[in-house]
């Protein structure tokens, strides 16, 4: 009888223990900005359930051992501008997302989200290996509420139903409302509309998080608007993708930054992210926003703004296959006559994919070395943008380790520890005894980017392993299959 109990005993430690995950004689970088150390980090289950000194673990049958020698373990990162919404419906193992680090995405930013949040976390439950949170988009609900008529500002009777929505959406778990005011659904929203709506996001400890009306000549402004929004709604506000977008505001980054950094003197809570490269990815259109395509003076404008034809790359054109992967002055160049003649012909045979170089590296720079930015991809799953597949490891490669403008442990911080506590994430974003266990395991002498323009899917260098909620779901060449990623409901 005795020996049955001490089986039994045995059996139920075993059980209450769980086999565990050994990482050992890691660099241990843990996400809050503290200085990194060699230490063994235990999982059990979902979670971190020791932390010790380097080689001190004893590990026990049915257990696994990593050796981290020479390896950094941070906390898994947090992307908190993710567009993966649509495709984490299609890919639940989501293997450009986890394959860069990230175990958690926060999807709906820029003003859209699904219509239910409710709805959309039921699809996506116990089908996804990487966590997730939502936004409620204010497009959204402007569309719900508006249907077509949406080119105007809201009546009294309609804001009424856009409140609704956003209380429905934050009872449902949305961690706040986010715009997109450069876009036509949010364009002509009031900022008295943003406020009354970001008030009720308020009442749920919500935050307002925001792609500005404008991110080129009115950037400034559109940063003042935010803050105000925040003042009088009382929110923490959230500006996505902070960006100096064009020659007329290379170089402000430092007045933008002393913006935000007044009202947060002044007691406000601002904080904002920024995706690590300095080029965005659209069709060659957007370079003329008067839309008046064949106006010469028009499109010498649009062509001076991003600061000449030599910013523009062609990624992709149908009629002119020549011209892919040259700039636009090589292409006029090729086709004997100006950037302005060459860009009016491609535009009237079909146009072209580009990428425009509309930021300066100063400005990125001076925005990643800003201790309240953090690291954000705005890309997602299937993303035509390098971003999508390369942010958090060309921030650690280049920024980091390649041109030194942050610490790796500062980095890891914007990452992880930062968006955690912008979103109120109480269990996560640090690697601590007690937490959730998404961690990214990854060699700091190696990790890179390898996403370019024109090839946007290519699988970044580096990342050994990735664990959500304690399960491994990228092994260092390809997802595990693991389905262990949670939905994450903000309280
Ligand atoms: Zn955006």
């Amino acid at each position: 009888m005795k020996s049955l109990a001490l089986i039994f005993a045995l059996c139920l430690s075993a059980f209450a223990q769980g086999s565990a995950t050994h990482i050992r004689n890691v660099t241990i970088v843990d996400g809050t900005g503290k200085v990194g150390f060699l230490g063994d980090v235990t999982i059990v289950g979902n979670f971190i359930a020791r932390i010790g000194k380097p080689n001190s673990v004893k590990a026990r049958s049915g257990d696994t051992v990593i050796d981290g020698s020479g390896l950094v373990l941070a906390p898994g990162f947090i992307d908190i501008h993710n567009h993966s919404e649509t495709g984490l419906l299609r890919e639940g193992t989501a293997a450009n997302q986890v394959s860069q680090g990230i175990t958690t995405v926060i999807i709906g930013p820029d003003g859209g989200s699904p219509e239910s949040i409710g709805e959309y976390f039921g699809k996506l439950e116990g089908k996804i290996g990487i966590n997730v949170g939502a936004f409620i988009g204010h497009g959204t609900v402007r569309g719900i509420v508006m249907k077509e008529d949406y080119k105007r500002a809201s009546t009294p009777e309609e804001l009424i139903a856009l409140e609704k929505l956003v209380d429905e959406a934050m009872k449902q778990g949305a961690f706040g409302l986010s715009s997109g005011l450069e876009y036509d659904m949010g364009f002509s929203a009031t900022t008295e509309e943003l406020i009354a709506l970001s008030k009720v996001a308020a009442k749920h400890g919500g935050i307002y998080m925001t792609h500005m009306r404008d991110e080129e000549e009115g950037v400034l402004n559109a940063i003042r608007e935010s803050i105000r929004i925040g003042k009088e709604a009382k929110i923490p506000v959230q500006i996505s993708h902070i960006k100096m977008g064009n020659s007329s505001v290379w170089g402000k980054s430092a007045e933008a930054i002393a913006i935000v950094n007044e009202a947060k003197k002044a007691g406000q809570d601002v904080t904002a992210d920024a995706y690590p490269y300095m080029a965005w990815a659209s069709t060659i259109t957007v370079l003329v926003p008067s839309r008046k395509h064949e106006d010469t003076a028009e499109v010498q404008k649009g062509i001076n703004a991003i600061g000449g034809a030599d910013k523009v790359l062609i990624t992709s054109c149908r009629e002119f296959p020549a011209y892919e992967g040259k700039t636009l002055e090589q292409a006029a160049a090729i086709a004997g006559k100006t950037p302005v003649e060459t860009y009016i012909e491609i535009v009237k045979k079909g146009g072209a994919g580009v990428i425009g170089y509309g930021m300066t590296e100063s400005d990125v720079k001076s925005f990643y070395q800003t201790p309240w930015i953090m690291v954000s991809s705005d890309g997602g799953i299937g993303s035509r943008h390098p971003r999508g597949t390369g942010t958090f490891p060309r921030v650690l490669g280049r920024f980091v380790r390649e041109n030194k403008w942050l610490s790796l442990e500062e980095a890891v911080r914007k990452m992880s520890f930062a968006p955690a506590e912008r979103l109120g994430l109480q269990d996560r974003g640090r690697i601590k005894k007690g937490t959730k266990a998404d961690l990214v395991l990854f060699d700091g002498n190696t990790v890179v980017d390898n996403a370019t323009f024109i090839s946007p899917q290519l699988t970044s260098g580096g990342i050994k392993a990735v664990f959500v909620n304690g399960s491994k779901v990228w092994d260092g060449e390809k997802v595990t299959g693991s389905l262990s990623g949670s939905i994450l409901r903000h309280r």
